[in-house]
């Protein structure tokens, strides 16, 4: 705990998860809900087909199977299938005609996490990663008179606001560590200094080994997460994580900072 507390005591910048962190919602499944029923059919689909891939287990297949290659889901490939997912669901988007206003509105369905705002606000340097989209985290930091970095898929609007596509430099969920090490460069955060936080097996990634690193889990959620890790084999990054904050709440966390600036 006195170790706790005095990597605690150093931690001034802070890289942040968006979906499920700082708020408790999920941004895709939200822009979802207000496409028309079978777009929304479609997009719910290829979620359903991710979500497999991730956490059942692939049945055999033989080579005269037609999903022989399109039923498995490579490691490797993840972060290209992440950007194509985007740039599908982006496709449909315009599709159904969204715009600016449905994205914001989409922020502002977005129930923040208890504390959130008070743990960023403690960091001298803030960014959120996100394999969400650029416009709802900025709209629903606006709304919290908060500043920070955001890197997430960035959409694009023309003069009327009407959805006309995306930036390629998407942020894929395997690849937020590029845009954490970037963020660290960038305002010149030391290892010790930077706080990493995030709720599931890909925001490891962006935990360097010495960052002040959080895993947050509500407790209903514990067995489902641990399961995530032991399947992932990623029992090597799990030692990676400084704490796991079993809770729905980030304000233990705040207090713990607090606390350890003040007393040590
Ligand atoms: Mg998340």
């Amino acid at each position: 705990m006195h170790e706790l507390m005095s990597r605690a005591a150093r931690v001034r910048n802070g890289c942040f998860d968006f979906d499920g962190t700082l708020h408790t919602g999920n941004t895709w499944a939200a822009v979802g809900r207000r496409l028309p029923e079978t777009l929304r059919e479609q997009d719910a689909a290829i979620r359903t087909w991710y979500w497999d891939q991730l956490h059942t287990q692939v049945p055999q297949r033989s080579l005269d199977d037609p999903d022989w290659f399109h039923g498995h889901l490579p490691a490797q490939n993840q972060a290209v299938v992440d950007g194509a997912w985007v740039a599908n669901d982006v496709h449909w988007y315009m599709e159904a005609g969204l715009t600016r206003d449905d994205f914001e509105a989409v922020a502002q369905e977005l129930v923040e996490r208890p504390g959130a705002s008070d743990l960023l606000q403690l960091m001298r340097h803030r960014v959120v990663i996100t394999f969400g989209i650029e416009q709802v985290v900025q709209r629903w930091l606006r709304d919290r008179n908060i500043s920070a970095a955001v890197a997430g898929t960035r959409l694009t609007f023309n003069e009327v606001g009407r959805l006309t596509g995306h930036h390629p430099n998407v942020v894929a969920s395997t690849t937020k560590e590029h845009a954490a090490r970037r963020f660290c460069e960038l305002c010149g955060s030391t290892k010790d200094e930077t706080l990493v936080i995030g709720d599931s097996v890909v925001d490891v990634h962006m935990m360097g080994p010495t960052n002040f690193n959080v895993l947050v889990v509500p407790p209903s959620e514990i067995d489902r997460k641990l399961r995530d890790f032991r399947e992932n084999s990623l029992s090597a990054m799990w030692d990676r994580v400084t704490m796991i904050l079993a809770d729905d709440s980030l304000e233990p966390l705040v207090a713990l900072l607090r606390d350890a600036r003040e007393n040590t």
